[in-house]
């Protein structure tokens, strides 16, 4: 039977981080791999999390089965930080096997309930959303989104196509710090689109993996407010990787926002449905991390803090990026790197630039020209630049 497998493409990511792994060259720059990275190039336990389960090893006294849908405290707290408020007579919510998972089983989600469903994605998105659906046999189509010429969104493109997806189709929409590309929708663009929804009866799935490393914990999440208060249906696939800092312990959530309290609950049950088929019981190291800290003044302080620094960190980094593009160039022409948001930017280079940056300069990136910006700090930042314009970009 095993001999009847056939071959995977592998992860195009994952083999970069081979790649550069082999690559013996002083200096190189791996702007590759999605994690936040410090400037000494660590990604870092945060403080509080270290804390938290400090405190959890002192007080747990059973690590028996949590709930099928996660434990309360952590639902709620986490919805909370999402949406700010808890609109309980519409809100379900199941733990969730990091945020990859929550969008898994939100597109499972959808299928249960319209097996027609066609979902509708960003041109370009995250490639695990596609390769997910692809997996999953679920039909999609890309929205147009990535304007090339100016790096921002083609927002008339944009709301051209998702104008196309029917009732009961599923629009997957990236809540803040958009990857691949760092360009972001404005809030009043997000009511346009929140209006091109509300007449189609088109379903929003918000991926929301960055909270906090855009503008801020509650700026990132205003986006999927303005959407969860607006439309009578919602979806949200959020995840603590990276705010938290705590990738490898798989914790999100996945939220389902209904009309009725007849719909909130039968989306609770199915979601647990859905748990117990796939996994049964969701993770808890991470959640229960999660909720020590959000429900917790002094850690959560702390934690909010310590997720600043990162993202004022990023923040420095793109300005600094942008000024010396600006210097070198003799042009604005970088400027946009400056108004992307999260980690992430799109160059807009081509394959063979960014082949160029690899082979003459040792600096890493995907493909399509999309770099880490935690993957700098001060001193590397000339060094790009500099790269940046040698590869003629
Ligand atoms: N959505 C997007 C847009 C992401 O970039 C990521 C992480 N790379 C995820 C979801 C999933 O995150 P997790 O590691 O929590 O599964």
């Amino acid at each position: 039977m095993l001999t009847d497998l056939k071959a995977q493409s592998p992860d195009k990511i994952l083999m970069l981080i081979e790649e550069f792994k082999a690559d013996t060259r002083q200096g190189k720059i791996d702007l590759g791999v999605g994690v936040y990275k410090d400037p000494q190039g660590v990604t870092p336990v945060m403080r509080a999390v270290k804390a938290a389960e400090q405190r959890i090893w002192e007080t747990q006294t059973t690590k028996a089965y949590t709930g099928l849908a996660g434990e309360a405290d952590y639902r709620n707290a986490l919805a909370t930080m999402v949406l700010g408020e808890l609109p309980a007579d519409r809100l379900a919510s199941v733990a969730s096997v990091g945020g990859t998972g929550a969008i898994r089983q939100a597109l499972e989600l959808a299928r249960l309930a319209n097996p027609g469903v066609r979902v509708f994605v960003s041109n370009p998105t995250w490639p695990n959303h596609l390769s997910i659906m692809a997996f999953m046999g679920l039909p999609y189509t890309e929205y147009r989104y990535f304007d090339a010429e100016t790096r921002g969104v083609d927002f008339e493109g944009m709301k051209a196509d998702i104008a196309q997806a029917g009732k009961g189709d599923i629009v997957l929409l990236h809540g803040c710090c958009h990857n691949p590309t760092g360009a972001n929708l404005t809030l009043d663009q997000w009511s346009e689109v929140v209006a091109i929804l509300e007449k189609s009866g088109a379903v929003p799935l918000i991926d929301l993996a960055y909270q906090g490393f855009g503008d801020g914990l509650d700026a990132d999440a205003e986006a999927t407010r303005l959407v969860a208060r607006s439309l009578p249906e919602v979806l949200i696939a959020a995840s603590c990787s990276k705010n938290f800092g705590i990738y490898r312990e798989r914790t999100g959530i996945l939220i389902a926002l209904a009309d009725n309290t007849k719909a909130r609950d039968l989306a609770q049950g199915s979601m647990a449905f859905l748990n117990r088929q796939n996994f049964s019981f969701p993770p808890d190291h991470g959640a229960r991390i999660v909720s020590t800290i959000l429900t917790d003044d002094a850690l959560r302080a702390d934690w909010a803090a310590e997720l600043e620094e990162v993202r004022n960190t990023m923040l420095g980094l793109r300005d600094q990026l942008a000024a010396e593009l600006r210097d070198l160039s003799g042009s604005d022409r970088f400027d946009f790197i400056r108004n992307h948001r999260g980690m992430f930017s799109r160059l807009g280079a081509t394959a063979e630039q960014v082949q160029r940056l690899k082979t003459d300069a040792a600096i890493y990136m995907v493909g399509d020209s999309r770099l880490n910006i935690a993957g700098l700090n001060r001193d590397t930042v000339p060094v790009l630049a500099r790269a940046i314009i040698d590869a003629g970009i």
